[in-house]
């Protein structure tokens, strides 16, 4: 190492072909020669590369990948003014939740239904909207935690209802809720959360969205993961058979809850948003509450989110990237995985993830690397994308499945740089 270490400016100057601002290379060269260690700069600038958000290969077998953005889903480009809050055909202004919402009611056959930032945003806003200083009546099965920070008594407390616990862990009827509902008078609706990401299993009782419909309360089921119709009339193969007893929306709104929450990049593929879907009296308290602006999302998301309900009204799942790879047939993936000169070409199991589906895999076909290769995939061989694969027992695995087929030439690359 040089003993006088270069001034910051030419420092920052030597990494301009990074493409990273100026004023960025300056503050790490000014920490790499406060480290005494200016011929890391480089590497600092990697890091930060590999900092930014960007499109990576997930080729971990995992379709709704949490630390990967869960379902894949281009946003599309909108350099334009859109007619977000201005209605074309009158020159009024109109609603952002109007016509979006239109096509979710749709699609999950009822009256009414909104659009928010995520699943959890529609859980509190339901809640704060139908039962703010008012009791509502969950299982005890039910008080889950989703991802470390969506924890249902949290988001109760938060929204200034309190909890009516109902029934045991393990079993709760119809008649427990009925008696918590005499014991607490004030109970202004019960809700019903669908156990995502675990499983209760032996000596166990439910309460079906059935049953529950004849309480005389406004019900809500936060359903979670998105699943829109249990016959996925999407597809042309029917719905696969690893989704037998996933809720769907449509389903649950048929057998009488009034209504329900979900997210819309789980089980329905899309981008990061929340839909509620129902009664349109319960909907419209909720488009009123002043948490439906703070949770409202942006023009991008909505127009991204049109794009989706679109392509399921028009029935082509094909054109879902979610369901796209949830399809694959194990034969058309070893072809890929053949076409590629790498490695050895092994059977696999492919989660659907995100939190939903926990006990559920889907058979897929993989490559096998000998050894731990992660970490040079992770970075991008030769300047590619990154890709992130599944190591097991020592041994690097790149399910295919999860890879785009867009992306099968640029994985052959990267394997065949690795060599
Ligand atoms: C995933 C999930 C949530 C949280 O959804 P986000 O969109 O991640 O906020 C809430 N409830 C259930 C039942 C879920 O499965």
């Amino acid at each position: 190492m040089e003993k006088k270490p270069p001034s910051v400016n030419d420092l920052a100057l030597s990494m301009q072909n990074s493409g990273i601002p100026h004023e960025l290379l300056v503050k790490e060269a000014r920490l790499a020669i406060a480290e005494g260690d200016w011929e890391s700069l480089e590497e600092r600038v990697e890091r930060l590369q590999r900092s930014f958000i960007q499109p990576v290969v997930n080729a971990t077998g995992v379709l709704l990948h949490t630390n990967l953005g869960r379902a894949s889903w281009g946003i599309p480009q909108s350099h334009f003014s859109s007619n977000i809050e201005f209605n074309l055909n009158d020159g009024n202004r109109g609603s952002r939740q109007t016509s979006i919402g239109n096509l979710f009611a749709q699609l999950c056959g009822t009256e009414s239904a909104m659009v928010v930032n995520n699943c959890s945003s529609a859980v509190l806003l339901v809640l704060s909207a139908l039962a703010t200083g008012q009791g509502v009546a969950i299982s005890r099965s039910e008080l889950v935690e989703i991802g470390g920070s969506f924890r249902v008594p949290e988001m109760l407390e938060l929204s200034g209802a309190y909890l009516v616990e109902v029934g045991t862990t393990n079993k709760t009827r119809v008649v427990d809720y009925q008696k918590a509902i005499e014991a607490h008078r004030n109970v202004a609706m019960a809700l019903k959360v669908h156990q995502s990401n675990y499983k209760i299993v032996g000596f166990t009782e439910e309460t079906t969205v059935e049953e529950l419909s004849s309480l005389n309360l406004p019900l809500v089921a936060d359903i979670g993961s998105g699943l829109l119709d249990s016959s996925c009339p999407w597809l042309s193969t029917g719905a696969p058979k690893w989704l037998a007893g996933e809720p769907a929306a449509k389903q649950t709104l048929q057998s009488g809850a009034d209504l329900v929450t979900f997210s819309c990049d789980k089980l329905l593929g899309g981008p990061q948003a929340g839909i509620i879907a129902g009664k349109s009296d319960l909907i419209e308290k909720c488009l009123r509450h002043p948490f439906a602006r703070v949770l409202r999302p942006g023009s991008h998301t909505l127009v991204s989110l049109q794009e989706l309900a679109l392509r399921y009204l028009h029935r082509d799942g094909d054109k879902i990237p979610f369901w796209r790879m949830a399809c694959f047939r194990e034969d058309e993936l070893r072809l890929r995985a053949e076409k590629i000169n790498a490695g050895e070409v092994t059977t696999m199991d492919s989660v659907p993830g995100g939190g939903t589906l926990p006990t559920v895999v889907i058979p897929s076909i993989g490559l096998k690397l000998p050894g731990d290769r992660s970490k040079e995939l992770r970075r991008g061989v030769n300047g590619g994308l990154p890709i992130i694969a599944r190591v097991q027992d020592g041994d690097t695995y790149l399910d295919f499945r999860t890879i785009n087929p867009d992306h099968d030439e640029l994985v052959a690359a990267a394997l065949e740089n690795l060599g």
